[in-house]
């Protein structure tokens, strides 16, 4: 079901203020700036071998990340697994009792297909399930 991890996601206020971090002191590949609409966050993606970090700072003040700043300030925002099929996989996890905040997946940063998981049922880690292909 899992075939690696296909990126963390990091909550930032500023995109601006870290992206040279990663790019210049880190050294990682910049892969490009991207807005969600619907989830009002724009994205910077840098890519860690077959993997990536997903920075995510928010559009509006309603935004699921805004929320998350106020909450818990700056850091790691969710865990992503790639998945070969991200349908079957929300069905798994329903089946065990998890419950996903996405009960039907959807289009997110990339393009790919995703849902995610909620917290609670998931000791703590918002956990998203990603089908790049
Ligand atoms: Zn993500």
């Amino acid at each position: 079901m899992v075939e690696k991890i296909s990126h963390i996601g990091i909550a930032v206020t500023s995109l601006e203020a870290q992206i040279p971090f990663y790019r210049d002191v880190l050294g990682l590949e910049f892969l490009g700036l991207e807005t969600v609409e619907d989830q009002k966050v724009k994205t910077a993606m840098f890519k860690v071998g077959d993997t990536r970090i997903e920075l995510l700072e928010p559009t509006a003040e309603d935004s699921p990340i805004a929320k998350f700043l106020e909450k818990r300030g700056q850091g790691i925002h969710h865990i992503a697994y790639q998945v070969d099929d991200c349908r079957k996989a929300v069905q798994r996890m329903e089946a065990t009792g998890v419950q996903m905040i996405d009960k039907e997946p959807r289009r997110g940063a990339g393009g790919h297909t995703i849902a995610f998981a909620h917290p609670k049922y998931t000791f703590g880690i918002l956990t998203e399930l990603t089908q790049e292909h």
